[in-house]
């Protein structure tokens, strides 16, 4: 039996006392179904909106997008959308449908939705509801359109990226139509909002197809992304290197952790390495300052598609560090400590990945961020100072030393830099004295 959490059928189980029809649908379905952990609830209902909210007087109901028929019903702790039988209208502008038409037909329902395997619904009281065979192209491994793949993806440009998400994600591969319609329609991407392409595409890159979907379509992902298209077949002309530019990228991208900043820091770490290339006179590919101009890039990119402030300074800061050997002493770790605070076991995990992307004969190098990784930790155990907050003098003792406005902020940071190199303790005395010293000379 299918493994659906008991309140989302305790929920549908109210629909049906109040005379409604109700179905589970969607990526729950497919999900249990894939046997898979199932992350979020979709219902499909013949309820009208109000009609809906009247089932739930005693639950927490949020009008999520009522215009729409969505309301989310938190039953017992459990949010669930409950959105009713709807057909979406034209979509002129192939970004929103123009309008939607609520239907009393479960299979109308279903007929709007993307993929066939997106497109069944179940209940416990009828089975299953599949008209366009989402089981057997689940359990094939398809993923395809539900009706006519050109028609669809003109309608919403989005669904060209959902399918590339959900290839990604599940492994399934794309049916030989919804492929070529997907490829051909590419460049109505252009008009989708990048609220919407950024939510796609994080599922994308952190899927466990990544790499495979990043390189069988470049030109798709490359119209909301153009500055991947120099890297694509990039020959970086240097003994390090064995792979293309973003034969490279794709390596680095698999070998790190399938979170978002991390995958985005792979995928651009070195996005702008072809605009920095430059050729020795030995014929010998050059980069100089692309971590930098990557950053800068990275920074670009993400503002442009909407990414969180969070992520975006994490990602930016991460590919700024990416390059070069870091010196294995106390000293240089509590350096980069310094800068990367809590992103420094990120930046390991980008540099061993680095690493790993390289010519098979330089491998090997990973053990120097391992050895890295131990003087962090042991850095880290002995209850650091890392940040002038944590030194164990302030601007106020410094004020009754006689130091003024600048002058503050000044001998703060000296003394931090002091202490990161390991040449004075972190204790007041100590501090002050090496101040005075320091002034004397
Ligand atoms: P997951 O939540 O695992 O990412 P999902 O299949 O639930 O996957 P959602 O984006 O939550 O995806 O959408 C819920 C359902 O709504 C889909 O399964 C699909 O049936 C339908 N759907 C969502 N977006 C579209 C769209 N752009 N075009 C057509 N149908 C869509
Ligand atoms: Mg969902």
């Amino acid at each position: 039996m299918l493994n659906f959490d008991a309140r989302a059928l305790a929920l549908l189980n109210r629909l049906n006392e109040n005379g409604y029809e109700a179905f589970l649908v969607g990526g729950c379905v497919r999900d249990a179904l894939r046997n898979v952990e199932i992350h979020d609830y979709d219902v499909t209902t013949s309820a009208l909106p109000q009609e809906t909210l009247a089932c739930f007087p005693d639950c927490p109901v949020i009008e999520t997008g009522i215009r729409h028929g969505t309301v989310t019903v938190l039953w017992e702790g459990l949010p669930v959308e409950v959105t009713t039988y709807r057909v979406d209208g034209g979509y002129s502008d192939g970004r929103h449908p123009d309008g939607v038409r609520f239907t009393p037909s479960l299979e109308e329902d279903l007929a709007r939705r993307d993929f066939t395997v997106n497109a069944m619904a179940f209940s416990p009281l009828r089975g299953f509801c599949d008209p366009f065979g989402g089981r057997v192209d689940l359990e094939a491994g398809i993923l395809r359109c539900v009706g006519d793949p050109s028609r669809r993806f003109s309608e919403d440009s989005l669904r060209i990226l959902r399918g590339l998400r959900f290839s990604s994600v599940t492994g399934f591969s794309l049916e030989f139509q919804t492929k070529s319609a997907l490829i051909a329609l590419r460049e109505g991407l252009q008009k989708v909002s990048a609220e919407r392409i950024r939510e796609e595409f994080v599922k994308l890159i952190c899927g466990t197809h990544a790499e495979a979907i990043l390189r069988e379509f470049p030109q798709v992902i490359g119209v909301f992304l153009p500055e991947i298209l120099p890297t694509v077949g990039f020959d970086q002309r240097n003994y390090h290197h064995c792979h293309t530019l973003y034969e490279h990228t794709l390596a680095v991208l698999s070998a790190v952790p399938p979170l978002p900043h991390l995958r985005l820091a792979a995928l651009l770490h070195d996005v702008a390495k072809p605009e920095t290339f430059s050729l020795d006179e030995g014929g010998t590919g050059h980069f100089y300052g692309h971590a930098q101009r990557s950053a800068e890039r990275a920074d670009e990119i993400l503002r442009r598609l909407r990414f969180d402030n969070e992520t975006r300074r994490a990602v930016v800061t991460l590919i700024r560090h990416h390059d070069g050997p870091l010196e294995e002493s106390e000293g240089s770790v509590r350096r980069k400590l310094n800068k990367l605070g809590d992103l420094f076991f990120d930046y390991l995990a980008l540099c061993r990945a680095d690493t790993l992307g390289l010519a098979p004969e330089f491998h090997g190098r990973i053990s120097h961020f391992d050895r890295l990784e131990v003087l962090a930790r042991k850095i880290l155990a002995e209850n650091p100072c890392l940040r002038e907050k944590d030194l164990a003098v302030n601007g106020h003792d410094l004020m009754l030393l006689g130091y003024r406005g600048p002058q503050i902020g000044a001998a703060l940071r000296r003394l931090l830099d002091a202490v990161l190199d390991g040449a004075v303790e972190n204790e007041k005395e100590l501090l002050l004295q090496y101040l005075n010293r320091e002034d004397e000379t």
